[in-house]
């Protein structure tokens, strides 16, 4: 399956790269090139020497459209706004893009140079193929133009100014989800759920995309969970109950909250207001503040497992030195005894050579390697936590 996504990448590339040439004017068509050189140049090298990104890439998926994902999305920005961070919103959905509506746009997408300012509107940062839409009519966009304008969107859109990038996935596991997850390190991933089995049955398929594409998921919110009636205070449960909770436990993620259904909630992604001015003190309003708490200690303990440098001691032994400032010196056997995938667990790690040498070590997205060894099996990824075991380091040290 990995093989069969990987030739589907590749050939996604050359398309976006074909159609990117015929498309741009030089100046850009430079930018791309010397991208793709950047690109192949990476894949060479032979250790990894990382720099800590300080952008967070977060992506919001769900399985279907209409349980609350842009809005999950956007009260998740006023909430992280209001904990002092600058947050910036790409709508991913080319083909229903609803984020412009949802927030009042003070400036549009400005050329500045060779980068495009993104739109801003209430303090936040906002990229979205509406702005770039001459009618409000359904767009009918080819997945290899699709997929172009989301790598415009984080290359080309200067996101300078921002700590935390939200991305407002389009429902279902196509193509735009593939391009994001393979060529843009999605540093991670939430999932949101309607309480309703089709609803988390949906999810689930979005879970496996993550999952196959090893992005972190943050955990899952289940939106519309119950109504509570004003005048008796007492919830209904219009969806059915539990099924955010029940999906959580299922694949042992996180359970984030149950957001209310709420009229306020609708009146201010339809009147482009802040949920949080129009009815601060709801429950739908505190439980996004919660979520965005929760979201923050997450983001910084994945700072902290963030692997700084890789350097090669000799050939057979390698050094790691993670973000908050712990290092180990590890083997190459000792990672290939180890390798997480499939296969391996069927394989006695003593048949492996303590003098196993690597080609070359490379990061997948913000929070794993994979080895390239000289002998035998190069297929695991190694998240940032995994080689913290190895090394005998425990996370709280
Ligand atoms: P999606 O992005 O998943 O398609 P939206 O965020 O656009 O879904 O939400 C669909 C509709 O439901 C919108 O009209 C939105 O205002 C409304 N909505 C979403 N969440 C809630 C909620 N918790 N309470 C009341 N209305 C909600």
């Amino acid at each position: 399956m990995e093989f069969i996504f990987s030739i589907i990448s590749k050939s996604i590339k050359l398309i976006i790269l074909s159609i990117k040439i015929h498309t741009s004017s030089s100046l850009t068509i430079l930018n791309i090139l010397s991208e793709e050189i950047v690109a192949k140049n990476d894949f060479f090298y032979k250790l990894i020497n990382v720099k800590l990104s300080d952008k967070k890439m977060i992506g919001i998926g769900a399985g279907k459209g209409g349980v609350g994902k842009s809005s999950t999305t956007v009260n998740l920005a006023f909430s992280l706004q209001k904990k002092g961070y600058h947050v910036g919103i790409l709508d991913a959905d080319i083909y229903g893009p609803s984020i412009p509506k949802m927030i009042s746009i003070e400036s549009l997408p400005k050329q500045d140079g060779e980068k495009i300012l993104p739109a801003r509107g209430m303090g936040l940062s906002i990229i979205s193929a509406a702005f770039f839409r001459k009618h409000e009519t359904a767009s009918f966009v080819r997945a290899p133009i699709a997929n172009h304008m989301i790598e415009q969107f984080v290359h080309v859109v200067d996101w300078s100014s921002i700590d935390i990038l939200l991305i407002d996935l389009p429902p279902g596991t196509g193509d735009i989800q593939l391009t994001l997850m393979q060529n843009l390190s999605l540093s991670s991933a939430l999932l949101v759920t309607t309480p309703q089995q089709v609803a988390t049955l949906d999810v689930e398929k979005a879970y496996g995309l993550f999952k196959q594409m090893h992005v972190p998921i943050l955990g899952v919110i289940e939106n519309m969970s119950y109504f509570s009636d004003p005048m008796t205070d007492t919830k209904h449960f219009p969806f059915g109950k539990g099924g955010g909770a029940k999906l959580a436990d299922t694949f042992a993620l996180d359970f984030l909250g149950e957001i209310p259904i709420d009229p306020a909630v609708s009146k201010a992604g339809d009147e482009g207001l802040s949920l949080f001015d129009i009815a601060p003190n709801s429950l739908a309003a505190q439980t996004y503040a919660q979520i965005a708490d929760h979201l923050t200690e997450s983001l910084l303990t994945m700072d902290q497992m963030d692997i700084e440098e890789i350097e090669n001691i000799d050939s057979i032994n390698f050094r790691i030195k993670w973000a908050d400032g712990q290092s180990a010196t590890l083997k190459f056997a000792h990672l290939q005894r180890n390798c997480p995938c499939m296969q391996c667990k069927q394989i006695d790690p003593a048949t492996i050579s303590d003098d196993l040498t690597a080609e070359q070590i490379e990061r997948v997205g913000r929070y794993a390697v994979r080895c390239q060894f000289k002998k035998g099996c190069s297929k695991g990824i190694y998240p940032f936590d995994y080689l913290r075991k190895l090394a005998g380091i425990h996370s709280c040290e």
